[in-house]
């Protein structure tokens, strides 16, 4: 199973891959691959501040062990990333409290919606006992969207039409609590009405989860597109600052993603990453797992 979506990985982050194993095909480690081997790492996403790091630390790597071939510089590159991504392997643990509530964000389009419904399923298969909250009550088809994982997943659904999106919280954290549930899962817009601002609406039901149970959010992820580029730092910048996130959640690393916004993340908001998302179906949801990542990436 793990290797089936290790392959998948590899395919989706092949062509970054390839970019960064031509580096190392010549006789000798010189500047021109040090050069080379920059412009890869900017092309894969991995941002200034993440490149300018891998590249001190190869020189200076080179320089205490001695090594000369570029194939054993390659090696040191997988250890050096893997070091860097390790900070960004964190389970996502659950029952500490009764119920864990998780508040989840992210910018329309992400995959915000499914992973809640793969998240919900591997809950589920863990045998928790989840509640769903649709506090996307903007849109109809967020909502439509939502119950339709929640059938799929044989999961209980709080949500109710046109209503505040921090009173539906609200009553889903209160019910979760009534009901006795493991986990209360609330999914919350992505865009608003134009005259309303995002980070405003979060942040308040954020505050109005807090006031249902004094211990709650538990956890607040954001899911973010791979797809996403260097925009994905700022994004993660602009959620942690307003609501002090807990988790991520990274999509579609399947697709076209490049795969290196992870070591910038790393390198300049390091947040956990808990799954990454590697297709569309219900059981495409993987931990994270840096020295395989790391791989997939070098492969
Ligand atoms: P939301 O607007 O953030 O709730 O996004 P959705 O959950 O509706 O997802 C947007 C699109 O991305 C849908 O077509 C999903 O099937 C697709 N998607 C979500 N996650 C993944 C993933 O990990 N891989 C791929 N290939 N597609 C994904």
């Amino acid at each position: 199973e793990r290797q089936k979506w290790l392959d998948k990985l590899k395919a989706g982050l092949g062509k970054t891959a390839s970019n960064i194993s031509g580096v190392f095909v010549g006789a000798q480690i010189d500047e021109a691959l040090y050069e080379d081997l920059e412009g890869a790492l900017l092309m894969s996403d991995a941002g200034v501040p993440a490149t300018e790091y891998v590249l001190k630390e190869l020189r200076r790597k080179v320089k205490d062990s001695g090594i000369t071939h570029p194939v054993a510089l390659k090696n040191v590159l997988t250890a050096t990333l893997t070091e860097m991504l390790q900070p960004l392997q964190k389970p996502l643990v659950i029952g500490a409290q009764t119920p864990t509530v998780i508040m989840v964000a992210g910018v329309n389009g992400a995959g915000k919606t499914t992973s809640i419904g793969k998240l919900t399923k591997h809950l589920a298969d863990s045998q928790a006992t989840v509640l769903l909250a649709a506090a996307d009550t903007f849109r109809a088809a967020a909502r439509e969207q939502l119950t339709v994982w929640a059938d799929r997943n044989t999961v209980e659904i709080i949500s109710q039409d046109g209503a505040d999106p921090a009173a539906v919280s609200f009553d889903a954290v209160s019910a979760g609590k009534a009901r006795g549930k493991d986990v209360v899962l609330i999914d919350t817009a992505g865009r608003l009405p134009t005259q309303l601002h995002l980070m405003e609406e979060l942040k308040k039901i954020k505050r109005v989860i807090q006031k249902a149970d004094g211990t709650a959010p538990h956890e607040v992820l954001l899911v973010i597109d791979g797809n996403t580029g260097q925009n994905a730092v700022t994004q993660v910048k602009a959620f942690d600052d307003a609501l002090g996130l807990t988790g991520l959640i990274i999509t579609k690393l399947d697709g076209t993603a490049k795969g290196g916004v992870l070591a910038a993340i790393a390198r300049e908001r390091p947040i956990p990453v808990y799954f990454i998302g590697v297709g569309e179906k219900l059981d495409e949801l993987e931990t994270f797992n840096a020295r395989e990542f790391a791989q997939a990436l070098l492969a």
